[in-house]
């Protein structure tokens, strides 16, 4: 194996998906010599930042110490979006939809609805209370509510595009001189006496600090993390459009009408022309490989979603998915992030934050990292999510 000379770069960040193509931008643009490395060609549909689109929310009911991270990941994308022309987040409101919000589980935490709205006060962010009836009258996409449901409205909420936000984080990088090799696996991350030696594919890859962001593949990548990670497959469902126009003016939605997974879905307003509506719901049953994950969806599998979720509550919405998706969550206890050192050097960070919920957060998030990285202080958005 070749090997690098010793200290060339300041930084390596391993995954070059929403995490690590954010943490790669933010270190090129404080100067740094970076490396990102990454097994595929990012942005790519085999991890857990494709299909389009992703919830983005500003009063984060998971927990307040995401709030900070989701703001400025707003602000990040507005600004890439300006400096680039491309289209990364679109704020046409978020609407969360609760049954039995005490009972009501979600992302591992009760009183999801509750949390929400006190989030909100807390940090000042515009939102209304609104009641079943309201919400069917604003908003003709839903229907069937039973009346018994609390309505929280964030207008400043929405979508944010991922692959979009990946290939723009990355494409920045390059233009500012990251060294940026795809198709490159990583075999191990070896923190020795003076930095960080990584072993890929391609060759040995030296660094005084580096970065792990890999994902779905974190336990194979940062064994101090497997026993706490678990990975579940997850599937998306576009179907077509009888009435595109309730479709298109409507918010991002979760609609949690039952205190079950299986009770609670999710979805997104028609992109313009396109013609369909994604929709998705959760699965913590069965755990997978992300390697031999099943990336096929059934057509079983779409029709269950349309029977348990869409029928009765989506209007115009027609029942056959015209496309469908897998994709991985990676789920840490409480359905939190982990953001720790290496066991044996604080000269990497290992970095897990998915649970279902992570993009939002993950431009803030790769600014954080950056800087906690080559500043060696501990940036204080990243001190709840270290449990060590
Ligand atoms: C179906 C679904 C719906 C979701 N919905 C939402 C939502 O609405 N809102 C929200 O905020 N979040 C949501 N999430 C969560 C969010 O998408 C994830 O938290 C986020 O995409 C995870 O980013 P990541 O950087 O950790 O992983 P990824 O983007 O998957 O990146 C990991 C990268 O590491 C690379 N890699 C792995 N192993 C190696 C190796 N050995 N060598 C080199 N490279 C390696 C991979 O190739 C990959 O590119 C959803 C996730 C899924 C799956």
């Amino acid at each position: 194996m070749t090997s690098e000379p010793s200290g060339l770069f300041d930084l390596a960040v391993i995954g070059l998906g929403a995490v690590g193509s954010a943490c790669l931008y933010q270190a090129l643009r404080r100067g740094a010599r970076v490396i990102g490395i990454d097994r595929f060609d990012p942005p790519h549909d085999k991890g857990s930042s494709h299909g389009d689109t992703r919830i983005t929310r500003q009063a984060i009911g998971e927990g307040d110490e995401y709030v900070p991270l989701a703001l400025r990941s707003h602000a990040i994308w507005d600004e890439l979006a300006a400096a680039t022309g491309e289209r990364l987040i679109d704020r046409c409101g978020f609407l969360l939809i609760v049954r039995g919000d005490a009972e009501n589980l979600h992302h591992g935490k009760l009183g999801f609805h509750a949390r929400t709205v006190a989030a909100a006060r807390r940090f000042n962010i515009a939102h209304e209370l609104i009641d079943p009836a309201e919400i069917m009258y604003r908003f003709p996409l839903f229907h069937g509510l039973k009346g018994d449901e609390e309505g929280y409205f964030e207008p400043g909420g929405g979508q944010v595009f991922p692959e979009r936000c990946i290939a723009v984080q990355l494409g920045e990088a390059r233009r500012l001189g990251a060294d940026v090799r795809t198709g490159c696996e990583v075999l191990s991350v070896e923190p020795d006496g003076s930095g960080v030696a990584i072993r890929t594919s391609g060759g040995i890859v030296r660094a005084a600090k580096a970065v792990v962001a890999g994902g779905a593949w974190m336990p194979r990548l940062a064994p101090s993390l497997a026993s706490r990670l678990k990975i579940y497959r997850q599937t998306l469902h576009w179907f077509p459009l009888a009435d595109p126009e309730h479709a298109q003016a409507a918010p991002t939605w979760i609609w949690n009408r039952e205190a079950s997974p299986s009770g609670q879905f999710y979805g997104f307003p028609s992109l313009p022309g396109s013609g369909e509506i994604k929709c998705a719901g959760e699965q913590y049953d069965q755990t997978c490989d992300p390697d031999g994950v099943r990336r096929q969806v059934d057509a079983s599998e779409s029709a269950d979603m349309f029977n348990q979720h869409v029928r009765g509550r989506l209007r115009g919405v027609g029942s056959l998915a015209t496309r469908a998706a897998a994709c991985c969550y990676t789920v840490a206890p409480g359905s939190d992030f982990i953001v720790e050192h290496h066991p044996e050097s604080d000269a990497v960070t290992l970095v897990s934050a998915c649970s279902g919920h992570g993009f939002k957060h993950s431009a803030g998030l790769g600014e954080a990292l950056a800087s906690q990285a080559l500043d060696n202080i501990a940036h204080p958005m990243l001190a709840s999510f270290d449990a060590t």
